[in-house]
């Protein structure tokens, strides 16, 4: 009796030093989508003791102040840009009172104002030069993802790891705005709201012209779809999360929100995931409803199921482990497209699998990829990221076996937040996770260090 007293006093114990750790975000954030402008008052609260670290907000925004808790006096700082770091946001510190080093209050309060072009037209819009780290205002609505930092993250230098997942109870005053979503909350109808949220969460904010439904679980934010294709999305997504959750051992958590909108540019049309939100961004002509057939519910082809594949698996390669260091591209997108290929062969089936790999090997035809041992993370380009690592990772598995490269992703997925994900931690994890050093050494020669390994993983995949 005692002694589970004491595992029961432990374990809440763990956990408050777990949530202790999670950034809690308040205040008011006004924004106009018609004038493309944000004004944030915020207060930041339960922040770690980092002496190594920056504090990132989006370079369109123009600091009014720093202010310490009490409202009593402003924090000097120091302004930095590093686009190795981050290509969006302008970087932030306090000195400490030598000047020699950085130091983080418990607590600060952050007030701040920016204009953004408002794109209502794609007439005289750029062909490209949307991404998933763009403020971006398309006359309807405002679209900020996390990567933007439209809200002020923490990153802590130390280990390579930035903050963005806060725990938060923010007013969202939006003038013109009909409905307002922020990710981890409920969609709401209004042109104010206040959201809160006890769980960490990366904030993407949604907000301006737009309806959204729930079917079942899952919220439809601006797709325009029925109630039927709902329904078929709805069914897709959760055969590929079974699919996940049964290799891969851990429970996918919330239920995934769909959402659309049109980007700022002519061309750019793609999804990325702020989980538990899946964004699709495109043209109309690319919007949900175009995957299906005309007037009907059933989908065109099975094209965006791969994609869809591709960016559910996003949640273990993205939020349960969040990769940095020199694989960051490696683990993030090559891992998850890995992910991706193998949902595809059982949802799918054999003939969409054979698909993709010529798609990778057809990719791949002329690229000279760099050895991964000695890669850097900036030279992980697209083709090395989406094409390259699929197949180095089949090659893998044709080598020592699929069971046991399921046991590397779960090994990779269980690994303690703070470690960096670099070369070691790949070679370690694989080990760890039960191949043979002999077999390790076996493939590392071939596909990775040998002068002719691209041509080697093309041979052993074909
Ligand atoms: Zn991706």
């Amino acid at each position: 009796m005692k002694k589970s007293k004491l595992l029961i006093v432990l374990f809440i114990a763990n956990i408050q030093i777990l949530f202790a750790q999670n950034p809690h975000l308040t205040g008011v954030v006004k924004i106009s989508v018609l004038n493309g402008t944000i004004e944030s008052d915020l207060e930041y609260s339960n922040l770690p003791k980092l002496n190594n670290y920056s504090i990132w907000l989006n370079a369109g925004l123009n600091l009014r102040y720093f202010r310490d808790k009490e409202d009593k006096f402003n924090y000097g700082n120091i302004k930095y840009y590093d686009d190795e770091i981050s290509n969006e946001a302008f970087q932030y510190y306090f000195p400490d009172l030598e000047n020699k080093g950085r130091f983080l209050p418990e607590k600060f309060k952050i007030n701040y104002v920016g204009k953004f072009p408002v794109i209502s037209d794609t007439l005289k819009a750029n062909n490209r030069g949307d991404w998933k780290g763009n403020i971006a205002f398309n006359g309807k609505n405002i679209r900020a993802s996390e990567q933007t930092a439209w809200y002020p993250i923490i990153y802590d230098i130390e280990n390579d790891v930035a903050l963005n997942k806060v725990t938060y109870d923010i007013i969202i005053d939006c003038i013109d705005c009909e409905s307002i979503y922020l990710n981890g909350s409920s969609p709401v109808k209004g042109k104010t709201a206040n959201f809160k949220s006890d769980k960490p969460i990366s904030m993407m904010l949604f907000a301006g012209l737009f309806d959204f439904t729930k079917n079942k679980n899952t919220y439809f934010i601006n797709t325009d779809l029925n109630s039927e294709q709902e329904k078929v999305l709805g069914n897709w997504t959760d055969k590929i999360v079974e699919f996940y959750e049964n290799k891969l051992k851990i429970p996918y958590g919330n239920s995934v929100t769909y959402l659309y909108t049109t980007p700022i540019s002519k061309r750019n049309a793609w999804m990325f995931v702020t989980y538990p939100t899946i964004a699709i961004i495109g043209q109309e002509s690319y919007n949900v409803k175009s995957y299906f057939t005309p007037n009907t519910n059933s989908l065109k082809d099975n094209s965006n199921i791969e994609y869809f594949a591709h960016e559910l698996g996003h949640y273990y390669f993205g939020t349960v482990i969040v990769p940095n260091s020199e694989l960051r591209w490696f683990f993030l997108e090559g891992l998850t497209e890995y992910l991706a290929l193998q949902t595809v062969k059982d949802v799918l089936g054999e003939e969409s699998y054979r698909a993709k790999i010529d798609t990778y090997l057809k990719e791949t035809k002329d690229y000279i990829p760099k050895s991964l041992a000695t890669i850097k993370n900036s030279e992980i380009d697209e083709t090395y990221r989406y094409y390259y690592v699929p197949l180095l990772v089949t090659a893998l598995e044709i080598e020592v076996g699929k069971e046991k490269v399921w046991n590397w992703l779960r090994t990779v997925l269980k690994s303690e937040k703070l470690i960096k994900t670099d070369y070691d931690f790949f070679k370690s994890t694989l080990i760890y996770s039960g191949i043979k050093e002999s077999e390790f050494k076996k493939f590392e020669e071939n596909y990775i260090l040998s002068e002719k390994a691209k041509e080697n993983v093309k041979k052993i995949v074909k």
